[in-house]
């Protein structure tokens, strides 16, 4: 078992029935848990794809913001694949029998991701991989490093090549997949949206997505 043992909040011992949370019960309570039908709402607001999940929303919450803290720039993997683990635990995915379903993390920029020497969006996914026995597709999408190409170019070319921020990566998940995107924190929607034409250009399916946290 590798969830842990206390509440991430208030420290206190987590008892046998609160194994899948990562807070005790009382404080579960008092997160805004975002996983269902309210979470899903709420992200197809800002990114209209079939299916979302979401695990809470970020505002006014200090013990979660620490936890995506901490997870982002301290480099806590773990806790990424239990956060993924809890969004997927709790929602369902669509039963493989009418297509394989694969799970696609959103890119890091390299630099970005050398510097961290992780992405969590890739720890979140292998979570909620565990959890509804899915395969991740790695690098299926690619952050390109526009930062070189811009020297000397007009600002009309760069914002040309600012509006492609992911391309198609080295080894995208095979035809007929339906893909769900991974990422750690969903703001406007627009970096969902970004991936998900991307990978419509390729002739893959974009089924959902599914976030940590919503801003
Ligand atoms: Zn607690």
């Amino acid at each position: 078992m590798v969830f842990p043992r206390h509440c991430i909040e208030c420290n206190r011992w987590l008892v046998s029935h609160e194994v899948w949370q990562l807070g005790c019960s009382l404080c579960e309570q008092q997160w805004p848990d975002l996983r269902g039908e309210v979470g899903e709402k709420l992200m197809k607001e800002r990114c209209d794809l079939d299916r979302m999940w979401t695990g809470f929303r970020l505002r006014d919450n200090v013990t979660l913001e620490h936890q995506i803290r901490a997870l982002k720039y301290h480099g806590d993997r773990q806790l990424g694949l239990l956060w993924g683990r809890w969004v997927a635990n709790v929602s369902k995915v669509p039963k493989p029998s009418m297509a394989p379903i694969g799970l696609v993390p959103v890119p890091l920029h390299w630099r970005r991701r050398w510097n961290r020497g992780f992405n969590q969006a890739d720890w979140i996914a292998k979570g909620a991989a565990m959890e509804w026995n899915v395969p991740v597709y790695w690098r299926a999408l690619f952050r390109p490093d526009h930062s070189r190409s811009h020297t000397g170019f007009s600002r009309k070319k760069r914002s040309d090549s600012s509006a492609s921020a992911y391309q198609l990566g080295a080894s995208p998940p095979p035809q007929g997949t339906k893909i769900i995107l991974v990422d750690d924190v969903m703001t406007t929607g627009a970096t969902l949206r970004a991936c998900t034409s991307v990978l419509e250009a390729a002739d893959c399916e974009v089924l959902g997505a599914l976030t940590l946290a919503l801003a």
